[in-house]
């Protein structure tokens, strides 16, 4: 019989952009029906984390020795330390059928990407980025320079995206939380996720 395997959902987006608020802010949504995986870093707990809840936090050395194990679907380096995402985990929790959440850095979602194309990926975008040149453009207040650097950065983002299957503009944090779930429930309903249980009903196996 079939057995439908849970979505791997991954949100990133550019640093700073706010994807550890928005994913706070969804898992304390009493509706919210996928896993968060708790990743893996080296960096140090800051005030008021938990190890196990906020992040599994690990030496330099226990890290790499993950690494070596093969135990992470994806890890990046990000300002100095690592981060990861453990590999059984995700696995064990898609297998039982259930939703699994990334909220991981743009180097890892590209891994995850390439690992698991049937992943849903999500790019979280600072709000009005697509008018963000044409605004400092027309605005004429800021430096040639200040412009320049400004596109560059938005032009970088912008490239970012085409890895991603959806964009949601962070432009409130509740209007967020509101796309993400909406598309979860309609990447839910995608033939291409559906058809297989529909055919083995044809066939009679269900
Ligand atoms: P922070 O140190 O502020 O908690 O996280 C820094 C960055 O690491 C954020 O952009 C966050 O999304 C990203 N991050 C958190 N966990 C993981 C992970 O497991 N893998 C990757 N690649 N990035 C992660």
């Amino acid at each position: 019989m079939y057995k439908k395997r849970g979505l791997l959902i991954v949100l990133s987006g550019p640093s700073g952009v706010g994807k550890g608020t928005v994913r706070k802010e969804l898992f304390t949504q009493p509706n919210t029906n996928y896993e968060y995986s708790v990743s893996m870093t080296t960096r140090s707990p800051r005030e008021g984390e938990v190890d196990g809840e906020d992040y599994f936090f690990k030496t330099r050395e226990e890290f790499e020795a993950l690494i070596d194990q093969g135990k992470l679907l994806e890890y990046a380096e990000y300002v100095g330390n690592y981060y990861g995402t453990p590999l059984d985990y995700v696995n064990a929790t898609l297998d039982a059928g259930r939703d699994v959440f990334l909220e991981i850095e743009v180097v890892g979602a590209a891994q995850v990407r390439e690992l698991v194309p049937d992943g849903l990926f999500i790019f979280l975008a600072p709000p009005s980025l697509s008018a963000l040149e044409t605004r400092l453009i027309g605005r004429g207040t800021e430096t040639e320079d200040v412009i320049k650097s400004r596109v560059l950065k938005a032009r970088e983002e912008l490239e970012l995206m085409n890895l991603y299957d959806y964009v949601v503009e962070n432009d409130e944090v509740q209007n967020a939380c509101e796309r993400i779930n909406a598309i979860v429930t309609a990447e839910h309903c995608r033939r291409e996720r559906v058809e297989k249980i529909y055919i083995q009903m044809l066939e009679g196996d269900c």
